[in-house]
């Protein structure tokens, strides 16, 4: 269980009654009074100052014992008394009568907690950390407040002005949607802020004329990086923000959708994997058209880089045979992200002077042309991908065509995520070391001479468990289908 994050509307019947009269009480009074809340103070003994101070802000102070029937008029109660035990009668009233209550410095007994919060008139931040820390909670509120312009309420209140106009100009919630992304993420919002509301008043004009006024279609693939969340672009983060559907892969970092995609926007689980085959590649095609059709801009989010082993080319084709715009925006693809965590170059100055993106299918076998190239390639840099199930197959045939038992090789495994892991031998060893392994998915299969650079130069840690770090976004797909 955890706490869910509510803005509470306080109306004029909302009472806050807080028992207690000490210290507690007065500092969770003034909380309640900067939220704008309605107060009553009941406490057999009230510190001269917090009554002073209720009393001056339209509260009320009942100087008397604790009785249950003070809780009668509370929408939420505060047990803020120094005696534990009369806390948690108060507790056991406050329940009895279905109210909500709060007991202080007691996590057991609250129904709810009250966050850290920054208020500049209507916009407001709350941060929680579940109780577990208030320092951390502050300390990231401190952060948010230097993000956060002085004046973000004149932005609010001037938003709250243009609104009407902009309903009137624009028809279709994704148009206004990008509408005011646009005014907020660029210039005329930063003029509002400063003060320079003339300038804005001409920027936005010109602007609201030359939006589009209707929604429209985009296909958007998008590279979202080999596992890591960070490593997916700007540019990737920009679109997620706009996209009303997202059709989301397996191999993607499970936080992506949450930090970047809207909470509105329709996400759809499409991963595909040796073992799940959430969605064939028609029913993503099928899916794609049909949300174009109706005019959403769709991001197509995928592991790695759009353009490798990702079908990008064919799903193009849908938007383009469609008339609609459509762009890749690339990512950092397994092979090099993969590398760079585990401390290997791919290619090297007198070693590997190319690096070769390979897949191994199984009629591969019987291509006498792969094999050739290979054979003429065995000082470059080997990336395999979707290999390793058939790694031994592979390595066998590699030692049969001319390569040395000496090659380093190494299978990545879930490169770059918390569970990152590698697994190196030697051409002439790996069947021995490895042949029976059961990698978890995803794994890269890297052969070559820079491989034996990660012996000195690797700079992470071995994982601390062993466990798949995908396997949230291959639990979501059940819902979904
Ligand atoms: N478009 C992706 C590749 C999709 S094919 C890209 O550019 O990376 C899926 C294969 O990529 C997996 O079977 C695996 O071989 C490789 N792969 C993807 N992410 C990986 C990761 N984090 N660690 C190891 N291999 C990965």
């Amino acid at each position: 269980m955890g706490y869910a994050p509510l803005f509470f509307k306080l109306g004029p019947q909302t009472r806050f009654v807080i028992i207690g009269g000490g210290h507690i009480a007065f500092s969770k009074s003034e909380t309640l009074i900067a939220l704008g809340a309605q107060l009553q103070v009941v406490g057999k003994t009230i510190l001269p100052e917090l009554k002073v101070f209720v009393e001056g802000v339209g509260g009320s102070v009942i100087e008397a014992d604790y009785a249950p029937d003070y809780l009668k008029i509370a929408t939420i109660v505060i047990a803020a008394t120094d005696d534990a035990a009369l806390n948690e009668t108060i507790y056991r009233d406050a329940k009895a009568q279905g109210k909500f209550v709060n007991v202080v410095d007691t996590p057991d007994l609250c129904d709810f907690i009250f966050p850290a919060t920054i208020k500049r008139g209507d916009i407001q931040v709350a941060i929680s950390s579940a109780g577990i820390s208030p320092s951390l909670a502050r300390a990231i509120k401190r952060k948010i407040e230097y993000l956060l312009p002085w004046n973000i309420d004149a932005l609010g209140q001037w938003i709250k002005e243009k609104r009407d106009v902009v309903k009137k100009n624009l028809k279709g919630i994704q148009a206004r949607r990008l509408f005011w992304d646009e005014v907020l993420d660029g210039g005329i919002a930063q003029e509002v802020v400063e003060g320079n509301n003339a300038k804005a008043e001409t920027l936005f004009a010109q602007a609201l004329s030359e939006a589009p006024a209707a929604s429209r279609a985009a296909l958007y693939l998008v590279g979202a990086g080999p596992g890591h969340p960070d490593y997916i672009t700007v540019r990737g983060t920009q679109l997620l923000g706009q996209a009303d559907v997202v059709l989301y892969d397996r191999l993607i970092a499970p936080d992506l959708l949450e930090r970047y995609a809207r909470r509105e926007a329709t996400k759809i689980a499409v991963g595909k994997s040796a073992d799940h085959h959430i969605k064939t590649q028609d029913a993503i095609a099928e899916l794609i058209e049909t949300h174009l059709r109706k005019n959403k801009i769709v991001v197509r989010l995928k592991g790695g880089d759009p353009g490798i082993y990702a079908h990008a080319a064919e799903e193009m084709d849908i938007a383009r045979k469609l008339g609609v715009p459509y762009q890749i925006v690339p990512g950092i693809t397994a092979a090099l992200g993969c590398a760079a965590a585990s401390g290997f170059p791919l290619t090297e100055r007198n070693g590997a002077s190319a690096v070769r993106l390979l897949t191994y299918y199984d009629e591969t076998l019987y291509s006498d042309d792969f094999w050739k190239s290979l054979q003429l390639s065995r000082d470059e840099t080997l990336v395999f991908y979707m290999t390793t199930r058939k790694r031994n197959t592979l390595i066998e045939k590699l030692l049969s065509i001319g390569y040395k038992p000496t090659t380093p090789a190494v299978i990545i495994e879930q490169g770059t995520t918390p569970n990152h892991a590698e697994y190196e031998a030697t051409l002439g060893t790996f069947i021995e070391i490895y042949g029976d392994t059961n990698f978890i998915t995803p794994t890269l299969l890297v052969i070559g001479d820079v491989v034996r650079w990660r012996a000195t130069h690797s700079w992470r840690e071995p994982a601390a468990v062993r466990e798949d770090w995908f396997a949230k976004n291959t639990k979501e797909v059940a819902d979904v289908t």
